[in-house]
Order: C-alpha cells, then structure tokens, then sequence
C-alpha cells in the first residue's frame, strides 16, 4: 500500500538538523537565525524546539500542519524517506482505541 501521511505529527517530534540550504531558505522569509533554530547538546544546528516538538508544529482539529511548510528544511521533506512511515504505528492503535470508546 502507498505511504498516505495522516497527520498525526509525531515526526515533528524529532530534532531536525539544518543544513546550510535550509537556513538560507529560511532566512528568505524574513525569520532570523535565532526565530526558527536552536543548538541541540552536540552544538548542531536544529529546528528550534518547544515541549519536544518543532517550534513550528501547529495542530489544528486534531491534524499536525507545518506553519512553514513551503520553506521547511529537506529532511521534512524527504522523511519519511520511503514508502512506510514508522511511526504511523502509534497513529493507528490510537485510531484504533479511539473507535472502542
Ligand atoms: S509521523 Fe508519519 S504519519 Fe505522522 S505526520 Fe509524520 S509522516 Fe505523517
Ligand atoms: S519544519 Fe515543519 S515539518 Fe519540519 S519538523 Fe517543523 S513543523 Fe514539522
């Protein structure tokens, strides 16, 4: 079955690391270096992080959207670099014990 994306935002869990083409998109938007990344523990350069999701996660009605989805960086892109998601898994048992209730 091909990979449908629910939305359920649990990739935007994870920290994204940023590459210098995406700083310089970033940058095109207006936002500053310090507005949308942050230093993770190594010193590397991520996507800035509140409550251990993206700082740029917004869920609405229940579904995750990207509030720079035009200019995220290439591994929001890419990911989930295949054609099954991992952690559509959680997803899907929530759906699941939702439907028991
Ligand atoms: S974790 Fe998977 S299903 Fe959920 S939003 Fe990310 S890509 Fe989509
Ligand atoms: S930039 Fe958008 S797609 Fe990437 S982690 Fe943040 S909210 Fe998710």
């Amino acid at each position: 079955m091909p990979f449908r994306c629910r939305r359920c935002g649990l990739c935007c869990s994870m920290a994204v690391k940023l590459e210098k083409p995406d700083i310089e998109m970033l940058k095109k938007t207006g936002l500053s270096l310090e507005d949308f990344s942050q230093d993770d523990d190594k010193g590397r350069l991520i996507m800035r992080r509140v409550n251990n999701y993206c700082y740029f996660l917004r869920i609405e009605h229940g579904v995750a959207g990207c509030a720079i989805y035009e200019h995220r960086p290439r591994r929001c892109r890419e990911y989930p670099y295949g054609e099954k998601c991992s952690l559509i898994r959680h997803f899907v048992l929530h759906d699941l014990l939702n439907d028991v209730k």
